[in-house]
C-alpha cells in the first residue's frame, strides 16, 4: 500500500510489484506501484499539511519524534528481521541499523527545540535586525536499499523536526522496510499528510513529479553519484534546495607506524560490513611495505572465517549482494584486476555451493598488487572485495589517497599522533576515521566533498538542511 494523506491505499492503477529476498530469491511480499497521479496526490497532501504542521510548536513536533523513537525501539526486533529478509544483511547488523536509525529520531526530537534565530546589531540607531529560521516547505526524499531504515529516519527526523512535510520515495528493492517506518509515524498519530510514502518500480516517473512540482521546495537524496547528478541538474531548473549523499571511494591508509593487526581487524570489519554495499566502504587499501606481510596475514585469517548465507541465520556473518547485476559488476572488477596482474589472496569468485546458488553471493575477497589502471582502483565496488596497494617511502600517500573525484570517507591507521593529525588535515574527505572504523553517529555530521555530495546529515548541521533563514530589518520611529 501507498501512504497518502494519512491513509493506506492502492495506487490509482491498482498495480503491485513483488519484493524478493536476495539470499533465496523467494518472493516475500507485494507492494503498491505508485504512478504520476499518486505522486501528485501525495504532494497535494504534503502541501496542505504543511500549512498547519509548520505552525506547530517545536515541543509538539519533538513529542511526535520521541514517541516514534520509543515505538521504533519497541519494534526493533521485528524491523530487524524484516530487514534481514528484504535486504539480506545479518541480523546483528540489522539490529544495529534499527538502533542507528532510531537514534536520528531521538536526536532530532531534541534538536527541534534548538532552532535559534539571531538578533544582529545594526550600524543605524533606529534599525533592528532579527533573523529567524523557518522550514523550507514540502520535502521530496529519495532513499536507497543498502540502509533501508536509517537512510529514511536520517531525513525524516530533521525534516519533521524543522516543521517540513515529506513525500518519501524509497528504493524499489526495500519498500517493506519503508512501510514499517511510516507505520510507526502513523501509529504515533502524526497528523495526516505530514509524511507520505510512494513505493514504486518507476523511480524516474515519481522523481520527476517531485522535481518539477513547484510546491516541493527541497530534494534530499541518498544514492549513486550518477543518479544524484541527474536529480541535481533537474532541481536546478527551479533552484530547489538539495541535499545529496552520493557514492564514495574511500581510501584506507595503514601507515608505517600503524599496528598492522589492529588495522587488519578494522578492514575485516568495515570492508565486509553490509557485504561492502556502503558508500563509506574502503575501496583502496594502502599498506606501507614494512607492515604489509603481517597486515595481509591477519586480514586473510579473519576474512576466511566469514560465513556467507541468509541474514536470518544467526551464525551468518556476511549476507548476499542485492541482485545479479551487482554480482556481475563485482566479478567483472575482480576479473579485470586479475588480468592486469592483481593477486587473489582469498575469494575472487561467485559462491554457488548448496543453498548459496539461490541467492546473490560473492566470496569475501582480498586482492593485492592493485594498480591505477585497474577498474577497481577507479570505480566504486559495492561488494566484498578488499583491494590492497603496497606503498613505500617514495610514494606521496596523501596525494594518492586524494586522487579521486569522490570525497566521502577515509580511514587512517597509525600509532603516531602527529601523523594522525597531519593525515586528518591533509585528506579531502568529509569523514575521517583515525584508528576508527565507525566514525558515524546521529550526533556526528555525515556527508561528502566533491562528487560525494552536498550538505550534511545528522548532527547540529542536519536540521539546517531543512531550514531557511529569514531576515527582518525593522526601522523604528
Ligand atoms: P543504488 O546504486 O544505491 O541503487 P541509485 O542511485 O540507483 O543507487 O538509487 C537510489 C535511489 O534513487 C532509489 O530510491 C532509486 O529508486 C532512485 N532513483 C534511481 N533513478 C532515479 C531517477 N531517474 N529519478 C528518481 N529517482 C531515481
Amino acid at each position: 500500500m501507498l501512504y497518502i494523506d494519512g491513509e493506506w491505499r492502492a495506487g490509482k492503477r491498482n498495480e503491485f510489484f513483488t519484493v524478493t529476498n536476495p539470499a533465496t530469491s523467494d518472493e516475500i511480499g507485494e507492494v503498491a506501484n505508485a504512478e504520476k497521479i499518486d505522486a501528485e496526490k501525495a504532494v497535494d497532501a504534503a502541501s496542505k499539511a504543511f500549512t498547519t504542521w509548520s505552525k506547530t510548536t517545536a515541543y509538539e513536533r519533538s513529542k511526535y519524534l520521541s514517541d516514534a523513537y520509543n515505538l521504533m525501539i519497541e519494534r526493533k526486533e521485528d524491523i530487524a528481521q524484516l530487514m534481514s529478509e528484504e535486504q539480506g544483511k545479518p541480523l546483528k547488523a540489522s539490529r544495529n541499523e534499527v538502533q542507528y536509525g532510531a537514534d536520528f529520531l531521538l536526536w532530532f526530537a531534541e534538536e527541534a527545540k534548538r532552532v535559534y534565530g539571531e538578533v544582529i546589531p545594526s550600524a543605524r540607531k533606529n534599525q533592528r535586525f532579527i533573523s529567524i529560521k523557518q522550514p523550507v516547505g514540502v520535502v521530496g526524499a529519495i532513499t536507497p536499499w543498502n540502509y533501508p531504515v536509517s537512510m529514511l529516519t536520517r531525513k525524516l527526523g530533521p525534516a519533521l523536526a524543522a516543521g517540513c512535510t515529506v513525500v518519501l520515495k524509497p528504493a524499489e528493492q526495500t519498500p517493506l522496510c519503508a512501510k514499517a517506518i511510516i507505520k510507526i509515524f502513523h501509529d504515533v498519530g502524526l497528523p495526516k499528510g505530514v509524511v507520505n510514502l510512494l513505493s514504486t518500480e518507476n523511480p524516474e516517473e515519481i522523481g520527476n513529479v517531485l522535481l518539477t512540482d513547484y510546491r516541493v521546495k527541497k530534494i534530499t537524496f541518498t544514492g549513486s553519484t550518477a543518479v544524484g547528478k541527474k536529480l541535481a541538474a533537474k532541481a536546478a531548473e527551479q533552484v530547489k534546495s538539495i541535499s545529496m549523499e552520493l557514492g564514495g571511494h574511500a581510501p584506507f591508509l595503514v601507515l608505517k607506524d600503524a599496528n598492522p593487526e589492529h588495522a587488519a581487524k578494522g578492514v575485516s570489519l568495515i570492508k565486509y560490513l553490509n557485504t561492502g554495499q556502503a558508500c563509506i566502504s574502503p575501496n583502496r587499501i594502502y599498506v606501507h611495505e614494512s607492515v604489509a606481510d603481517e597486515f595481509i596475514s591477519v586480514l586473510k585469517t579473519r576474512v576466511e572465517k566469514l560465513k556467507a548465507g541468509s541474514g536470518l541465520d544467526e551464525t551468518v556473518t556476511i549476507g548476499p549482494l542485492v541482485n545479479r547485476k551487482e554480482i556481475e559488476k563485482v566479478d567483472n572488477q575482480v576479473k579485470d584486476a586479475k588480468e592486469k596482474g592483481a593477486k587473489v589472496i582469498t575469494g575472487g569468485k561467485v559462491l554457488t555451493e548448496g543453498n548459496l546458488k539461490k541467492g546473490n553471493f560473492y566470496a569475501p575477497t582480498i586482492l593485492s598488487g592493485i594498480t591505477e589502471e585497474m577498474k577497481i582502483y577507479q570505480e566504486e565496488t559495492f561488494g566484498p572485495v578488499a583491494p590492497i596497494v603496497i606503498y613505500n617511502d617514495q610514494d606521496d600517500i596523501f596525494a594518492m589517497a586524494n586522487d579521486t573525484n569522490y570525497g566521502l570517507a577515509a580511514y587512517v591507521y597509525t600509532e603516531n599522533l602527529s601523523a594522525a593529525m597531519h593525515a586528518f588535515e591533509a585528506l579531502n574527505f568529509g569523514i575521517i576515521g583515525i584508528n576508527d572504523i565507525n566514525p558515524t553517529s546521529a550526533a556526528a555530521p555525515f556527508g561528502g566533498m566533491n562528487e560525494s555530495g552536498l550538505g550534511r546529515e545528522g548532527a547540529r548541521e542536519g536540521i539546517e538542511e531543512y531550514l531557511e533563514t529569514k531576515l527582518g530589518g525593522f526601522q523604528l520611529n
